[in-house]
Protein backbone atom coordinates (compact mmCIF):
# COMPACT_ATOMS: atom_id res chain seq x y z
CA UNK A 1 0.00 0.00 0.00
CA UNK A 2 1.37 3.44 -0.97
CA UNK A 3 2.17 5.25 2.24
CA UNK A 4 0.95 8.24 2.64
CA UNK A 5 2.96 11.75 3.16
CA UNK A 6 2.33 11.88 6.51
CA UNK A 7 3.52 8.74 6.96
CA UNK A 8 6.49 9.14 5.31
CA UNK A 9 7.29 12.44 7.23
CA UNK A 10 6.66 10.11 10.35
CA UNK A 11 9.03 7.88 9.49
CA UNK A 12 11.67 10.47 8.34
CA UNK A 13 11.57 12.21 11.75
CA UNK A 14 12.12 8.95 13.57
CA UNK A 15 15.09 8.19 11.16
CA UNK A 16 16.17 12.06 12.32
CA UNK A 17 15.63 11.58 15.87
CA UNK A 18 19.01 11.28 17.51
CA UNK A 19 17.07 9.59 20.84
CA UNK A 20 15.71 6.74 18.31
CA UNK A 21 18.05 4.10 19.28
CA UNK A 22 16.58 3.98 23.07
CA UNK A 23 13.66 2.53 22.23
CA UNK A 24 14.89 -0.57 21.99
CA UNK A 25 16.16 -0.79 25.28
CA UNK A 26 12.85 -1.08 26.66
CA UNK A 27 10.86 -4.15 26.17
CA UNK A 28 8.65 -3.59 23.62
CA UNK A 29 7.34 -7.17 22.13
CA UNK A 30 4.34 -6.47 20.06
CA UNK A 31 4.55 -3.53 17.41
CA UNK A 32 0.72 -3.35 16.95
CA UNK A 33 0.88 -2.11 20.59
CA UNK A 34 0.97 2.12 20.64
CA UNK A 35 1.58 2.83 24.01
CA UNK A 36 0.92 6.93 25.01
CA UNK A 37 0.30 6.12 28.56
CA UNK A 38 3.69 6.76 30.06
CA UNK A 39 2.60 9.65 31.88
CA UNK A 40 0.79 6.97 34.42
CA UNK A 41 2.91 3.95 33.88
CA UNK A 42 6.39 4.36 32.10
CA UNK A 43 7.11 1.17 30.61
CA UNK A 44 9.92 -1.56 31.01
CA UNK A 45 13.29 -0.99 30.38
CA UNK A 46 14.79 -4.25 29.03
CA UNK A 47 18.10 -3.75 32.08
CA UNK A 48 15.67 -3.74 34.83
CA UNK A 49 14.40 -7.49 34.83
CA UNK A 50 18.29 -8.83 34.96
CA UNK A 51 18.72 -5.56 37.72
CA UNK A 52 16.13 -7.05 39.60
CA UNK A 53 16.57 -10.52 39.07
CA UNK A 54 20.26 -9.97 40.65
CA UNK A 55 18.85 -8.51 43.66
CA UNK A 56 16.03 -10.90 44.46
CA UNK A 57 18.35 -14.28 43.76
CA UNK A 58 21.73 -13.27 44.88
CA UNK A 59 21.16 -10.32 47.18
CA UNK A 60 18.01 -11.28 49.15
CA UNK A 61 18.60 -15.28 48.04
CA UNK A 62 22.17 -15.36 49.10
CA UNK A 63 22.98 -12.23 51.12
CA UNK A 64 19.84 -12.91 53.53
CA UNK A 65 19.55 -9.71 56.49
CA UNK A 66 23.32 -9.07 55.70
CA UNK A 67 21.70 -7.24 52.85
CA UNK A 68 20.86 -4.64 55.35
CA UNK A 69 24.80 -3.54 55.65
CA UNK A 70 25.74 -3.54 52.11
CA UNK A 71 23.90 -0.54 50.57
CA UNK A 72 20.10 -1.41 51.23
CA UNK A 73 19.82 0.49 54.90
CA UNK A 74 21.32 3.56 52.87
CA UNK A 75 19.24 2.88 49.81
CA UNK A 76 16.45 5.81 50.29
CA UNK A 77 19.41 8.19 50.49
CA UNK A 78 22.09 6.74 47.96
CA UNK A 79 19.23 6.73 45.22
CA UNK A 80 17.66 10.26 46.52
CA UNK A 81 21.50 11.59 45.90
CA UNK A 82 21.51 10.34 42.40
CA UNK A 83 17.77 11.49 41.60
CA UNK A 84 18.94 14.86 43.00
CA UNK A 85 21.10 15.05 39.52
CA UNK A 86 17.76 15.33 37.55
CA UNK A 87 15.83 17.64 39.46
CA UNK A 88 18.70 20.23 40.11
CA UNK A 89 19.32 19.62 43.93
CA UNK A 90 22.12 18.95 46.03
CA UNK A 91 22.66 15.05 46.98
CA UNK A 92 21.78 15.29 50.69
CA UNK A 93 18.73 17.02 49.79
CA UNK A 94 16.26 14.08 48.38
CA UNK A 95 15.33 11.23 49.56
CA UNK A 96 13.18 8.34 48.14
CA UNK A 97 10.81 6.54 50.51
CA UNK A 98 7.05 6.11 50.72
CA UNK A 99 4.71 7.60 48.42
CA UNK A 100 3.58 11.19 46.59
CA UNK A 101 0.84 11.04 48.75
CA UNK A 102 2.66 10.03 52.35
CA UNK A 103 5.13 12.53 51.02
CA UNK A 104 2.86 15.29 50.49
CA UNK A 105 1.18 14.61 54.07
CA UNK A 106 4.46 14.66 55.81
CA UNK A 107 5.59 17.99 53.97
CA UNK A 108 2.86 20.03 54.31
CA UNK A 109 2.11 19.15 57.56
CA UNK A 110 5.45 19.84 58.59
CA UNK A 111 5.12 23.28 56.76
CA UNK A 112 1.99 24.76 58.41
CA UNK A 113 3.36 23.89 61.62
CA UNK A 114 6.34 25.73 60.52
CA UNK A 115 4.47 28.75 59.56
CA UNK A 116 3.25 29.88 63.14
CA UNK A 117 0.75 32.24 62.45
CA UNK A 118 -0.21 32.12 58.88
CA UNK A 119 -3.57 30.38 57.62
CA UNK A 120 -3.40 30.00 53.94
CA UNK A 121 -2.61 27.02 51.96
CA UNK A 122 -3.22 28.16 47.87
CA UNK A 123 -3.34 24.97 45.18
CA UNK A 124 -5.56 25.02 42.09
CA UNK A 125 -8.51 23.37 40.52
CA UNK A 126 -5.79 21.69 38.35
CA UNK A 127 -4.16 19.70 41.28
CA UNK A 128 -4.21 16.00 41.36
CA UNK A 129 -7.20 15.01 43.77
CA UNK A 130 -4.71 13.02 46.41
CA UNK A 131 -3.07 16.71 46.52
CA UNK A 132 -6.32 18.44 47.66
CA UNK A 133 -7.50 15.41 49.60
CA UNK A 134 -4.37 15.18 51.87
CA UNK A 135 -3.88 19.14 52.08
CA UNK A 136 -7.70 18.76 53.51
CA UNK A 137 -6.96 16.39 55.93
CA UNK A 138 -3.90 18.10 57.11
CA UNK A 139 -5.70 21.07 57.89
CA UNK A 140 -8.37 18.94 59.65
CA UNK A 141 -5.76 17.30 61.68
CA UNK A 142 -3.97 20.66 62.83
CA UNK A 143 -7.54 21.72 64.06
CA UNK A 144 -9.03 23.63 61.05
CA UNK A 145 -7.50 27.02 61.19
CA UNK A 146 -5.84 26.62 57.89
CA UNK A 147 -8.39 27.35 54.91
CA UNK A 148 -7.11 25.78 51.75
CA UNK A 149 -7.62 28.47 48.98
CA UNK A 150 -7.97 26.48 45.42
CA UNK A 151 -7.44 28.68 42.32
CA UNK A 152 -9.91 28.50 39.39
CA UNK A 153 -8.90 28.26 35.60
CA UNK A 154 -10.56 30.81 33.24
CA UNK A 155 -10.14 28.48 29.94
CA UNK A 156 -9.78 25.21 31.30
CA UNK A 157 -6.69 24.83 30.25
CA UNK A 158 -3.93 27.39 32.11
CA UNK A 159 -3.49 29.38 35.12
CA UNK A 160 -1.64 32.94 34.52
CA UNK A 161 1.07 34.11 37.57
CA UNK A 162 -1.36 36.98 38.11
CA UNK A 163 -4.33 34.63 39.32
CA UNK A 164 -1.67 32.78 41.41
CA UNK A 165 -0.21 36.30 42.66
CA UNK A 166 -3.74 37.14 43.57
CA UNK A 167 -4.32 34.16 45.70
CA UNK A 168 -1.26 34.66 47.57
CA UNK A 169 -1.34 36.84 50.46
CA UNK A 170 0.62 37.83 53.74
CA UNK A 171 -1.23 35.07 55.27
CA UNK A 172 -0.51 32.30 52.66
CA UNK A 173 1.85 29.67 54.88
CA UNK A 174 1.93 27.45 51.71
CA UNK A 175 1.63 27.20 47.78
CA UNK A 176 1.14 23.90 46.90
CA UNK A 177 0.75 23.40 43.64
CA UNK A 178 1.48 20.48 41.01
CA UNK A 179 4.27 21.84 37.94
CA UNK A 180 2.62 19.64 35.35
CA UNK A 181 -1.44 19.47 35.51
CA UNK A 182 -2.48 15.71 34.65
CA UNK A 183 -5.08 16.60 33.07
CA UNK A 184 -4.17 19.52 30.52
CA UNK A 185 -0.53 19.33 31.25
CA UNK A 186 -0.20 23.02 31.71
CA UNK A 187 3.13 23.65 33.29
CA UNK A 188 4.09 26.23 35.73
CA UNK A 189 7.15 28.30 35.35
CA UNK A 190 8.35 26.90 39.39
CA UNK A 191 10.96 30.15 39.21
CA UNK A 192 8.32 32.48 38.86
CA UNK A 193 5.58 31.08 41.22
CA UNK A 194 8.48 30.53 44.11
CA UNK A 195 9.54 34.26 43.83
CA UNK A 196 6.19 35.79 44.29
CA UNK A 197 5.54 33.45 47.22
CA UNK A 198 8.85 34.32 48.93
CA UNK A 199 7.54 37.45 48.65
CA UNK A 200 4.74 37.34 51.15
CA UNK A 201 6.79 34.85 53.19
CA UNK A 202 4.90 31.79 51.91
CA UNK A 203 6.85 28.40 50.97
CA UNK A 204 6.56 26.28 48.03
CA UNK A 205 5.97 22.60 47.58
CA UNK A 206 5.86 21.27 44.16
CA UNK A 207 4.38 18.06 42.82
CA UNK A 208 6.55 16.96 40.64
CA UNK A 209 4.80 13.64 39.76
CA UNK A 210 4.20 14.81 35.69
CA UNK A 211 7.44 16.50 35.79
CA UNK A 212 10.69 14.43 36.61
CA UNK A 213 11.91 12.63 33.74
CA UNK A 214 10.07 14.81 31.44
CA UNK A 215 11.22 18.38 31.89
CA UNK A 216 14.43 19.33 32.87
CA UNK A 217 14.38 20.40 36.60
CA UNK A 218 16.59 23.08 38.77
CA UNK A 219 14.63 23.63 42.08
CA UNK A 220 18.52 25.21 43.58
CA UNK A 221 18.51 27.25 40.80
CA UNK A 222 14.78 28.23 41.26
CA UNK A 223 14.67 28.85 44.70
CA UNK A 224 12.17 25.85 45.59
CA UNK A 225 11.74 24.66 49.20
CA UNK A 226 9.99 21.36 48.95
CA UNK A 227 9.18 19.00 46.33
CA UNK A 228 8.07 15.45 46.16
CA UNK A 229 7.01 13.15 43.10
CA UNK A 230 6.44 9.49 42.01
CA UNK A 231 8.60 7.34 40.18
CA UNK A 232 6.53 4.80 38.23
CA UNK A 233 5.59 7.69 35.32
CA UNK A 234 7.81 8.93 33.13
CA UNK A 235 10.67 7.72 35.48
CA UNK A 236 9.75 4.09 34.62
CA UNK A 237 10.77 2.55 37.75
CA UNK A 238 7.71 0.50 38.07
CA UNK A 239 4.18 -0.10 39.28
CA UNK A 240 4.23 1.20 42.81
CA UNK A 241 8.10 2.08 42.83
CA UNK A 242 8.56 4.92 45.90
CA UNK A 243 8.34 8.18 45.50
CA UNK A 244 10.83 11.26 46.41
CA UNK A 245 10.84 14.01 48.85
CA UNK A 246 13.13 17.13 48.59
CA UNK A 247 13.63 19.71 51.03
CA UNK A 248 16.22 22.90 50.40
CA UNK A 249 18.95 22.28 52.56
CA UNK A 250 18.54 25.18 55.07
CA UNK A 251 15.14 24.03 55.69
CA UNK A 252 15.62 20.78 57.01
CA UNK A 253 16.35 20.88 60.67
CA UNK A 254 13.22 23.64 61.01
CA UNK A 255 10.81 21.33 59.77
CA UNK A 256 9.47 18.30 62.03
CA UNK A 257 8.29 15.32 60.08
CA UNK A 258 4.47 14.33 61.86
CA UNK A 259 5.16 10.61 61.58
CA UNK A 260 8.46 9.79 64.08
CA UNK A 261 9.02 6.57 63.10
CA UNK A 262 12.39 4.82 63.60
CA UNK A 263 13.93 5.44 60.51
CA UNK A 264 13.92 8.81 61.39
CA UNK A 265 15.56 8.59 64.56
CA UNK A 266 19.19 9.09 65.11
CA UNK A 267 20.24 5.74 65.45
CA UNK A 268 17.61 3.42 64.99
CA UNK A 269 18.99 0.60 65.91
CA UNK A 270 19.58 1.80 69.36
CA UNK A 271 16.12 0.43 70.14
CA UNK A 272 15.66 3.59 72.64
CA UNK A 273 12.56 4.51 74.27
CA UNK A 274 12.81 8.09 73.32
CA UNK A 275 12.70 9.35 69.80
CA UNK A 276 15.62 12.22 68.79
CA UNK A 277 15.07 12.70 64.99
CA UNK A 278 18.11 12.45 62.75
CA UNK A 279 19.96 15.49 60.90
CA UNK A 280 19.32 16.01 57.54
CA UNK A 281 16.83 14.75 54.56
CA UNK A 282 16.41 11.21 56.63
CA UNK A 283 14.29 13.11 59.76
CA UNK A 284 11.69 12.81 56.97
CA UNK A 285 11.80 9.15 56.61
CA UNK A 286 9.65 6.51 58.52
CA UNK A 287 10.17 2.91 58.16
CA UNK A 288 12.26 -0.13 56.71
CA UNK A 289 13.16 0.88 53.08
CA UNK A 290 10.90 -0.96 50.11
CA UNK A 291 14.12 -2.18 48.63
CA UNK A 292 12.47 -4.13 45.92
CA UNK A 293 10.12 -1.34 45.22
CA UNK A 294 13.29 0.81 44.22
CA UNK A 295 15.14 -1.53 42.55
CA UNK A 296 13.59 -0.50 39.17
CA UNK A 297 14.45 3.02 39.68
CA UNK A 298 18.04 2.30 39.50
CA UNK A 299 18.18 1.41 35.58
CA UNK A 300 15.51 3.76 34.81
CA UNK A 301 17.85 6.81 35.71
CA UNK A 302 20.51 5.93 34.24
CA UNK A 303 18.54 5.31 30.68
CA UNK A 304 17.27 8.71 30.97
CA UNK A 305 21.22 10.42 32.44
CA UNK A 306 22.37 8.53 29.69
CA UNK A 307 19.99 10.24 27.28
CA UNK A 308 19.99 13.87 29.00
CA UNK A 309 16.66 15.78 30.42
CA UNK A 310 17.57 18.40 27.94
CA UNK A 311 17.51 16.05 24.69
CA UNK A 312 14.50 14.39 26.48
CA UNK A 313 12.51 17.85 26.72
CA UNK A 314 13.62 19.16 23.06
CA UNK A 315 12.09 15.69 21.69
CA UNK A 316 8.91 16.07 23.97
CA UNK A 317 8.78 19.45 22.45
CA UNK A 318 8.79 18.53 19.37
CA UNK A 319 6.55 15.30 19.73
CA UNK A 320 3.82 17.56 20.82
CA UNK A 321 4.10 20.02 18.76
CA UNK A 322 3.59 17.15 16.11
CA UNK A 323 0.49 15.47 17.62
CA UNK A 324 -0.76 19.18 17.60
CA UNK A 325 -0.16 20.08 14.05
CA UNK A 326 -2.03 16.26 12.91
CA UNK A 327 -4.74 16.85 15.50
CA UNK A 328 -5.33 20.05 14.32
CA UNK A 329 -5.35 19.18 10.22
CA UNK A 330 -7.14 15.65 11.18
CA UNK A 331 -9.22 16.06 14.19
CA UNK A 332 -10.69 19.36 14.83
CA UNK A 333 -12.59 18.72 11.88
CA UNK A 334 -14.39 15.82 13.30
CA UNK A 335 -15.43 17.32 16.83
CA UNK A 336 -12.42 17.18 18.81
CA UNK A 337 -10.56 20.19 20.65
CA UNK A 338 -7.05 20.69 21.83
CA UNK A 339 -7.22 20.53 25.76
CA UNK A 340 -3.36 21.49 26.30
CA UNK A 341 -1.82 25.14 25.97
CA UNK A 342 -0.10 25.48 22.61
CA UNK A 343 2.57 27.37 23.61
CA UNK A 344 5.12 24.77 24.15
CA UNK A 345 6.70 26.34 27.08
CA UNK A 346 3.27 26.00 29.00
CA UNK A 347 3.45 22.60 28.13
CA UNK A 348 4.35 19.38 29.49
CA UNK A 349 5.02 16.23 27.99
CA UNK A 350 1.22 14.60 27.31
CA UNK A 351 -1.58 16.33 24.83
CA UNK A 352 -5.06 16.01 26.31
CA UNK A 353 -7.72 15.96 23.22
CA UNK A 354 -11.05 16.42 24.18
CA UNK A 355 -14.62 14.93 22.33
CA UNK A 356 -17.96 14.40 23.92
CA UNK A 357 -17.44 11.01 23.27
CA UNK A 358 -14.18 10.71 24.79
CA UNK A 359 -14.84 7.67 26.89
CA UNK A 360 -16.20 5.80 23.86
CA UNK A 361 -13.12 6.12 21.93
CA UNK A 362 -10.81 5.35 24.81
CA UNK A 363 -12.87 2.42 24.73
CA UNK A 364 -12.06 1.94 20.69
CA UNK A 365 -8.72 2.89 21.01
CA UNK A 366 -7.80 -0.11 23.85
CA UNK A 367 -9.88 -2.77 23.08
CA UNK A 368 -10.75 -3.01 19.06
CA UNK A 369 -12.79 -5.62 17.92
CA UNK A 370 -11.11 -8.61 15.44
CA UNK A 371 -12.24 -7.68 12.52
CA UNK A 372 -11.75 -3.66 12.51
CA UNK A 373 -7.90 -3.35 13.34
CA UNK A 374 -5.26 -5.51 15.35
CA UNK A 375 -3.69 -1.79 16.13
CA UNK A 376 -4.03 -1.16 19.63
CA UNK A 377 -3.41 2.56 21.14
CA UNK A 378 -3.53 2.74 24.55
CA UNK A 379 -4.21 6.38 26.18
CA UNK A 380 -6.03 7.17 28.92
CA UNK A 381 -9.08 8.84 30.02
CA UNK A 382 -9.85 11.85 32.25
CA UNK A 383 -13.36 12.90 33.13
CA UNK A 384 -15.27 14.34 32.03
CA UNK A 385 -14.04 14.60 28.36
CA UNK A 386 -9.81 14.39 28.23
CA UNK A 387 -7.91 11.71 25.62
CA UNK A 388 -4.44 12.04 27.15
CA UNK A 389 -1.77 11.15 24.90
CA UNK A 390 1.15 10.78 27.01
CA UNK A 391 4.83 11.45 25.17
CA UNK A 392 7.74 9.49 26.95
CA UNK A 393 10.38 10.49 24.38
CA UNK A 394 12.71 7.63 25.07
CA UNK A 395 10.50 5.12 23.71
CA UNK A 396 7.34 6.95 21.77
CA UNK A 397 8.22 7.66 17.75
CA UNK A 398 6.48 9.95 15.39
CA UNK A 399 5.62 6.95 14.19
CA UNK A 400 3.62 6.04 16.82
CA UNK A 401 1.82 9.52 17.02
CA UNK A 402 1.01 9.51 13.46
CA UNK A 403 -0.41 5.83 13.63
CA UNK A 404 -2.62 7.25 16.93
CA UNK A 405 -4.13 9.75 15.09
CA UNK A 406 -5.08 8.10 11.91
CA UNK A 407 -6.62 5.67 14.13
CA UNK A 408 -8.80 8.50 16.35
CA UNK A 409 -9.54 9.53 12.57
CA UNK A 410 -10.87 6.51 11.66
CA UNK A 411 -13.21 5.79 15.19
CA UNK A 412 -14.88 8.98 14.16
CA UNK A 413 -15.48 8.71 10.80
CA UNK A 414 -16.48 5.04 10.66
CA UNK A 415 -18.16 5.41 13.68
CA UNK A 416 -16.52 2.65 15.54
CA UNK A 417 -16.87 4.25 19.10
CA UNK A 418 -20.32 3.94 18.52
CA UNK A 419 -20.05 -0.03 19.10
CA UNK A 420 -19.23 0.70 22.77
CA UNK A 421 -20.71 1.07 25.67
CA UNK A 422 -20.39 4.03 27.74
CA UNK A 423 -20.39 2.55 31.59
CA UNK A 424 -17.03 3.50 32.86
CA UNK A 425 -14.59 1.00 34.00
CA UNK A 426 -13.02 1.30 37.91
CA UNK A 427 -9.30 2.16 36.16
CA UNK A 428 -9.37 4.14 33.58
C1 LIG B 1 0.38 10.25 39.89
C2 LIG B 1 0.25 11.37 40.83
C3 LIG B 1 0.14 11.14 42.21
C4 LIG B 1 0.07 9.73 42.72
O1 LIG B 1 0.14 9.63 44.08
P1 LIG B 1 0.37 8.20 44.78
O2 LIG B 1 0.52 8.54 46.20
O3 LIG B 1 1.57 7.58 44.14
O4 LIG B 1 -0.82 7.36 44.49
C5 LIG B 1 0.07 12.24 43.05
N1 LIG B 1 0.09 13.50 42.57
C6 LIG B 1 0.20 13.74 41.24
C7 LIG B 1 0.26 15.14 40.74
C8 LIG B 1 0.26 12.69 40.34
O5 LIG B 1 0.35 12.93 39.03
Amino acid sequence: MKKSTEEVSALQLDNEDPLSSFRERFVIDNPDLIYLDGNSLGRLPKETIPHIQDLVKNQWGKNLISGWNEGWYEKPTSLGARLAELIGAQPDEVVVCDTTSVNLFKLSAAALRYQQGKKGVVSDEFNFPTDLYIFQGVIDLLGNHHHLEIIKSENSITITDDAVAAAISKDTALVALTQVAFKSAFMYDIEKITAIAHQSGALTLWDLSHSIGAVPLELNKWGADLAVGCTYKYLNGGPGSPAFLYIRKDLQEKLSSPIWGWFADQDPFAFKLDFSPTKGISRFQISTPHILSMAGIEPALELLQEAGMERIREKSIRQTEYLIYLAEKNLIPLGFQIGSPLDSTQRGSHVSLRHREAYRICQALINPEKNDTSLRVIPDFRAPDNIRLGIAPLYTSFSDIHRAVDRLQDIIQKKIYQNYSSDHLKVT
